[in-house]
């Protein structure tokens, strides 16, 4: 090894939300290294979360704008998503977690991951500045990781494509809540709104792509037409924009690395919505990290357990189902409509749905409801061919399950213990 390389026990590659959570975490007992080529704590992305959560996190004084509801329009319906939703300063989120990090010690360097190589049981790690060694390595590159793309680990690549920008604006005299609505053009493409403030609202256009990483310049020019018609002189002062890439990986560790965040598609297919889970996940992936490091157990089986520790089956199996409605969503002409039925079946439960924070329970009573409201013929017809078989197998398995919960519940006369939404907050896995 060179004796001028510096050596850590922990390189982050990427200080996104997943990079820097990990950061704050893992510094509390290890010497880290951070490289992000963008400037540390700033981003093209904007995040919605939850108030419980952000306060749960800690990250309560980042919020922008709290709002008491989703709403989500399509050209027939609309279904009104009630929770406590907030709208994070991403800046000043990402920022909050590079202080507490460098209070620890971690060093946060601006600087490009170029490659890696292994070396004395760790990797050496080369950027465009310096070369450094540490026994892990952890890939927070974002959906577009180098490393996952030398390896060719994505399984499928289905894609948001997102491009827009912070407006600053009129004060409005009716002004906007967290919104998406669609543009109903023959393209497919969203809007999203996310108001920071009575004057700045970050705004973009969104498409579902399937099979391809995606191009959010692409965008552009959608983009401009919608700022042309809601805020002709509002001026931006922030790009926004990236590719929400959901699938799976083949493999979500190597030898001495481990993905985290949307470079790990913490989500499968079809529901890429990486900063909430990210969130959620960081502090049961810092520990897997930890317990790893202590017993100096760093090979790809291991690291791979950790991953596999974010993953909960029940739930990727709901997800995946999820995941395979939202490509229909995406792909079929009832587009926008489709979904907001759906929701609308869901009634109030939709907000479980969207914060990810389901139990078996809730799998199987959203199931039933669903298909009180969307019959078992049109859901069939809802479905990508691929997925049909996998998605039917699942149904069916959450029918069994409910009846026999239900005949359980009758003999023992108990009341099911997740009727009210209090005990479903109780308990969520988070
Ligand atoms: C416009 C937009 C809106 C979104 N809205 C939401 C939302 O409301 N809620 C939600 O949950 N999710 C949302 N998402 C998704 C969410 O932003 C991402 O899933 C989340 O940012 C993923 O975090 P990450 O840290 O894994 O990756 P990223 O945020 O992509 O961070 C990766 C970091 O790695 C850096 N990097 C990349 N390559 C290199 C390299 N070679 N060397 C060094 N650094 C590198 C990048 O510059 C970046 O800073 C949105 C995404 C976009 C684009």
């Amino acid at each position: 090894m060179e004796t001028n390389m510096e050596t850590y026990d922990i390189i982050i590659a990427g200080a996104g939300p997943a990079g820097l959570t990990a950061a704050v975490e893992l510094s509390k007992k290890f010497k880290i290294l951070v490289v992000e080529r963008r400037k540390p704590g700033t981003t093209s992305s904007t995040w919605y979360s939850y108030s419980d959560r952000t306060k749960k996190y800690d990250i309560d004084e980042a919020v922008a704008f709290r709002t008491d509801h989703i709403m989500f329009t399509s050209p027939t319906q609309s279904h009104k998503m009630v929770d406590d939703c907030v709208i994070l300063d991403h800046n000043k989120v990402l920022n909050i977690w590079i202080d507490r990090a460098v209070k620890n010690g971690a060093v946060i360097r601006q600087e490009s991951f170029r490659d890696y190589e292994y070396k004395d049981n760790g990797v050496v790690v080369k950027t465009n500045k310096g070369t450094y060694f540490a026994p892990l390595l952890i890939d927070a590159m974002g959906s577009g990781s180098k490393i996952v793309k030398q390896h060719d680990l994505i399984k499928r690549k289905d894609a948001w494509v997102i491009y827009g920008g912070c407006i600053r604006h009129k004060k409005m005299e009716k002004p906007y809540g967290l919104e998406y609505y669609p543009l109903n053009d023959p393209e497919n493409t969203y809007v999203g709104i996310h108001p920071l403030n009575e004057t700045e609202t970050n705004i973009y256009v969104f498409q579902g792509k399937s099979n391809t990483m995606g191009n959010p310049a692409e965008l552009v020019g959608k983009f401009k037409e919608v700022i042309k018609k809601l805020h002709p002189n509002g001026e931006k002062v922030q790009n926004l924009g990236g590719t929400i890439v959901s699938g799976s990986l083949k493999k979500y560790a190597l030898n001495n690395i481990i993905f985290f965040g949307a470079a790990g598609m913490l989500n499968p297919d079809g529901c890429g919505m990486g900063f909430n889970e990210i969130l959620k996940q960081h502090r049961t992936f810092a520990k897997g990290i930890t317990k790893a490091m202590k017993m100096k157990t760093l090979d790809e089986k291991t690291l791979a357990k950790v991953a596999d520790s974010l993953r909960d089956q029940e739930v990727i199996n709901f997800q995946k189902i999820i995941g395979a409605f939202s490509l229909f969503f995406i792909k079929s002409k009832g587009k926008w409509d489709g979904g907001v039925k759906w929701l609308n079946a869901m009634g109030s439960d939709s907000k479980y749905w969207m914060r990810n924070e389901f139990t078996m329970d809730w799998i199987m009573r959203a199931n039933i409801r669903l298909h009180k409201v969307i019959p078992i013929k049109e859901t069939i017809s809802m479905i990508p061919f691929d997925d049909l078989a996998f998605v039917m197998e699942q149904l069916a398995r959450f029918g069994i399950k409910a009846v026999n919960s239900t005949i359980k519940n009758k003999i023992s006369k108990k009341p099911q213990q997740s009727e009210s939404v209090e005990e479903f907050h109780g308990q969520a896995k988070n």
